[in-house]
């Protein structure tokens, strides 16, 4: 189905960063066709988006969809406790089932905060995770997290389930996409993170790992493995542009470099760090200069409680102010550029922004709600005002993932179906 969007404000993220007042979008083959004024092409839907403002898709870089079933569950504990005691025998209990539910709920609220892109990594009902992905119209890059250095674990079956479950994906095409992914340094032996990139290359799909998220897990690499996350990562030859360390809090100015100089992706999850306390900040500003490709992530809902990452970008740019006592530390341009353009970078995919070729996943937002005005600058007020009410359409590949506020799939039964299922993981 092609689409003329009419009349919009556009934000484009092209090069100049070109902001378009009165501007069309024709949307072709799931791609966008043309930008400019006063197009005329034939559209089987046409429609006026005066008054509208319309952004490039937020990519979300590191979550775990379907731990959506996990929000507000065990809260104000600590992390050991809420890991032992409420997370990891919920965990045990969830079958593929549970993980569609949640991953469908998950993509519900994604979809209205205006993500079209997600990064994720899980252990159980990857499959299902991947249907969800499918149902619910997102674009998805998924990878079954393998762990080998924890008792009940072997590399070599960590190994045939992830690459095993990349090959399935990676065998169909479209929105839905493989990655590999290791859970960390200290949870995964140097044999299983090597081979693991080496399958990522092999197939040519991003790798995704966690690294330095809190100072603990850092002590425990240095003991383990004789070297920082970082540049342990480094010298196991993993670092370059297809790889994402999710979290990257505390690190070196040493790493920092190494980083930048692979130009390794770093997706920076502020709300999940503040949330459980971890007491650093991601230097992503640093990374961002250091020529890293810096990105955004809400990390799962059970440790954010949200996935809206119109938060995540405000919150990314105020902590970076806060902690550098420098209020240019971090712009909302910055964050916005770390959330369209730099996020699609780390999952490869052909789109971020607003320009002939790209991929039409694109985001339509109520410029005329109270809180987006006076509109001096919409690209600050998108990062520093917006809330998810205020987003009216979403596309996603050239079709319509949200129109007119209501869903392409039923949104009631999804929360009712994800509820059940969260009340059956708890053991109620
Ligand atoms: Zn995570």
């Amino acid at each position: 189905m092609d689409i003329l969007i009419r009349n919009a404000t556009l934000i484009t993220q092209n090069a100049k960063r070109e902001i378009l007042k009165s501007a069309d979008i024709f949307v072709s083959n799931g791609k966008i066709g043309k930008v400019g004024k006063n197009l005329k092409e034939n559209a089987e839907e046409k429609i006026d988006a005066k008054g509208k403002i319309i952004f490039p898709g937020l990519v979300n870089a590191h979550t775990h969809i379907a731990m959506t079933l996990f929000r507000g569950y065990g809260e104000g504990m600590r992390l050991q406790d809420w890991l032992t005691k409420r997370i990891w025998p919920a965990e045990a209990r969830l079958k593929p089932e549970h993980a569609y539910r949640g991953a469908m709920l998950g993509i519900a609220e994604m979809v209205r905060s205006g993500t079209t892109a997600f990064n994720e990594m899980y252990v159980a009902g990857m499959e299902k995770i991947a249907e969800a992905a499918e149902t619910g119209g997102v674009r998805a890059t998924l990878a079954f997290s393998m762990i080998d250095d924890v008792p009940g674990h072997e590399t070599e079956k960590e190994l045939r389930e992830g690459i095993g479950f990349a090959g399935k994906l990676k065998s169909r095409s479209g929105r839905v996409k493989a990655g590999i992914a290791c859970h960390a340094p200290y949870t995964c032996t140097g044999e299983l993170i090597q081979k693991g990139k080496e399958a990522a290359n092999r197939m040519s799909i991003p790798f995704h790992i966690h690294a330095s998220e809190t100072r603990k897990e850092v002590f425990d690499v240095l003991k383990k493995r004789g070297q920082r996350p970082v540049e342990y990562l480094d010298k196991l030859g993993v670092l370059d542009r297809r790889t994402v360390l999710a979290h990257a809090v505390y690190v070196t100015k040493r790493e920092i470099g190494i980083a930048g100089k692979k130009g390794a992706s770093v997706a920076h999850c502020p709300v999940s760090n503040l949330k459980l306390a971890g007491g650093g900040v991601c230097p992503i500003g640093e990374f961002a200069r250091s020529g890293a490709n810096a990105a955004l992530g809400t990390d799962g809902a059970a440790s954010n409680n949200s996935l809206n990452m119109l938060e995540t970008m405000k919150m990314a740019a105020l902590l970076q102010k806060n902690f550098y006592w420098d209020p240019l530390a971090l712009s909302a341009q910055q964050a916005l550029d770390f959330a369209t353009i730099n996020g699609a970078k780390a999952l490869g995919i052909n789109a971020g922004s607003i320009e002939e070729g790209k991929l039409a996943d694109l985001v339509i937002a109520d410029a005329n709600a109270p809180n987006m005005n006076p509109r001096h600058s919409d690209m600050d007020n998108i990062v520093y005002a917006m809330n998810p009410s205020n987003i009216t359409d979403v596309i996603i590949d050239g079709k319509f993932a949200m129109r007119n506020r209501k869903m392409s799939f039923d949104e009631k039964k999804v929360v009712e179906k994800a509820c059940e299922a969260a009340l059956d993981l708890v053991g109620e």
